[in-house]
């Protein structure tokens, strides 16, 4: 079904949404993570941008991703904007993944599913999906075996 501009404008107020851009929100509305690739070169690029960053080529389109990857940096955040579904006093993680799809390419996001003491930088992760504000928003969580098991942990 062919999401309407002015839908996605109206379920995500707070994002700076452009002609460029749109695409990816309308991707997030469907639980898909789209990230724009050039058709001539292969280059993959975000944030989105009209033309290639390595060839300047228009020819991009936006293209899902595998949803792996892995945690490239990680901050915790002790305060900020009041936001349903983060809890501060918790410490709410901030992460760059960097996508398997190209190196570099990275997405800042968050980490669920996980204790925050044991997010660790290189560690692989995998894409899901949260509500906030009653509207899906991309997020990861440890693939399957990036965790110590409980026994290790000791
Ligand atoms: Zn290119």
């Amino acid at each position: 079904m062919e999401i309407s501009d002015a839908t996605v404008l109206a379920k995500y107020p707070a994002a700076y949404i452009d002609h460029d851009n749109k695409v990816f929100w309308k991707g997030l509305l469907q639980h898909r993570l789209l990230i724009n690739r050039c058709e001539d070169c292969g280059h993959w690029h975000y944030p989105y941008h009209a033309l290639c960053p390595r060839c300047w080529s228009d020819q991009v389109a936006a293209t899902e991703v595998s949803g792996r990857g892995t945690v490239y940096s990680r901050v915790l955040f002790h305060q900020g904007p009041a936001v349903e579904g983060i809890n501060y006093s918790k410490s709410y993680p901030g992460v760059s993944v960097e996508l398997a799809e190209q190196p570099g390419l990275k997405i800042q996001t968050t980490i669920v599913n996980c204790r925050n003491e044991d997010i660790y930088i290189g560690m692989p992760v995998e894409l899901t999906w949260v509500e906030r504000q009653g509207v899906p928003v991309p997020a990861f969580q440890p693939a399957p075996g990036a965790l110590p098991t409980p026994e290790a942990r000791r």
